[in-house]
């Protein structure tokens, strides 16, 4: 409310409780110079009228006020005003001896009501197509003004919301189209948003857009061009972060690697000091490395674990601590299970357990699987949808929004993985039940449990 508003509330709350018949002489005065309006026309002389009727010279500006408003009421009773309309107005206003300035105000408040009700209409369906919005310029035309202005100053708060409604419905479906960009940023015109303004107002459902189409594409495994062209479009036009453009890009790397590993692409890292390789054998990967292994010990079967190096190389897998040291061929494995940052595996001798990686030295696992594929000449690419851990769109899309496109465990919005809550490798499979969405560190720490 401003300062005017409320002392014109406070003086009508004093006056009800000191003078409380007012209310009945403003309404006979208001009846008395509408009457003379309309019987005299030009001849209506305001002082003649007050002197007529004794109208008390307290009452006679607020009797004034009332005349004019009802006439803006009147003219505005079927949704538009015509330019006749506005010039009986305008000689309503001469003969009241209304200042411009007061008319101006009264004409502008009650094309805000009018405003306030074509605009509730208007968003009901949730757009503002171009007959709604043509209504709402007549409006603010007859205030000199237009829709941006009054947005500006007045409907902000609801041309935000509305705003921030649309945007989340057109990402509901994890896609923003060209037609759907458009509407939007021809509805933020409409607001009179700026676009460092529109930017600040969908700060948050632009970021859980972007993870969205991250965490789809992780769970693809594969990143193309145009997926990259549509995140690059998103981070320069949806966002203005550097830091979480940094984040992305970062993912990107990651998820392009793990495509080229799908297609038998694999890294080559200078050979660490310490281990003898064969001649031309080339490094792949080295990482701090936790095995796993079954011993039996009096009849029973007791974990124990190492930590040591894992060096993957195009030829074996090379384990060493400072207590053991083992290596595992890969044309000498002979089954395999994944899991998230670890592998185990089945061969002949003591190499045979649990390998695991730290997570943050993504996809040693899936340099190590690619290797053994080579070597044993399976390779097949690129990946098939029939994959047993493919989980289909439609299953993404409803989990992400039952999750609420955060982490499960910790509500993390970063990071993210669809997560099979039953490993594949245990019969786990794709449906709504057994996926769930988890951060890369929450998937991390849920697989050093396994
Ligand atoms: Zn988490």
């Amino acid at each position: 409310m401003s300062t005017k508003r409320v002392l014109s509330f406070l003086q009508k709350g004093w006056t009800a409780f000191v003078d409380p018949d007012r209310e009945e002489r403003l309404s006979r005065g208001v009846a008395s110079i509408q009457r003379a309006l309309s019987d005299q026309r030009d001849a209506f002389d305001l002082a003649a009228i007050v002197e007529k009727h004794q109208i008390d010279p307290e009452d006679r500006a607020e009797i004034v006020r009332r005349v004019y408003q009802k006439c803006l009421t009147k003219a505005w009773s079927d949704g538009e005003i015509s330019t006749k309309e506005l010039r009986t107005l305008d000689w309503v206003a001469k003969h009241l001896r209304l200042s411009e300035q007061d008319a101006s105000q009264l004409k502008r408040e009650q094309a805000e009501r009018v405003f306030a009700a074509v605009l509730s209409d208007a968003f009901q369906d949730g757009v503002l197509d171009d007959t709604e919005f043509a209504r709402l310029s007549d409006v603010a035309r007859t205030c000199d003004s237009t829709p941006a202005n009054f947005f500006r100053t007045r409907f902000r708060a609801q041309g935000e919301a509305f705003l921030q409604q649309l945007f989340a419905r057109v990402l509901a479906d994890g896609e923003l189209t060209a037609r759907e960009w458009h509407s939007v940023t021809e509805t933020m015109g409409r607001l009179g948003m700026t676009e460092a303004e529109f930017r600040e107002l969908i700060h948050q459902p632009a970021e859980q857009f972007v993870e969205h189409l991250l965490a789809d594409f992780k769970s693809d495994e594969q990143i193309d061009a145009t997926e990259e062209d549509c995140l690059n479009w998103a981070l320069t036009h949806l966002l203005n972060d550097p830091e979480f453009t940094r984040y992305v890009h970062a993912e990107i790397a990651q998820i392009k690697r793990l495509t080229n590993l799908r297609q038998g692409i694999l890294p080559s890292v200078q050979p660490p000091a310490g281990i003898a390789l064969k001649a031309g054998e080339i490094v792949h990967f080295l990482a701090e490395c936790r095995f796993v292994t079954a011993r039996r010990r009096g009849g029973e079967s007791v974990s124990e674990a190492v930590v040591g190096q894992g060096v993957i190389t195009d030829d074996r897998f090379v384990f060493t601590s400072s207590e053991r040291s083992l290596q595992v061929i890969h044309s000498k494995v002979l089954g395999f299970q994944q899991h998230p940052h670890a592998i185990e595996i089945q061969c002949a001798g003591s190499a045979a357990g649990l390998y695991r990686f730290p997570p943050h030295t993504q996809y040693g696992p899936d340099i190590w699987l690619t290797a053994i594929r080579k070597a044993n000449q399976t390779l097949v690419t690129p990946r098939q949808a029939s994959d047993a851990r493919h989980i289909p769109r439609d299953v993404r899309q409803r989990v992400w929004q039952r999750d609420g496109g955060q982490c499960v465990e910790c509500s993390s919005p970063h990071y993210l993985e669809f997560d099979h809550i039953i490993p594949v490798a245990r019969g786990g499979g794709n449906s709504d039940k057994n996926i769930q969405l988890l951060c890369r560190g929450c998937n991390g720490r849920k697989s050093d449990k396994i």
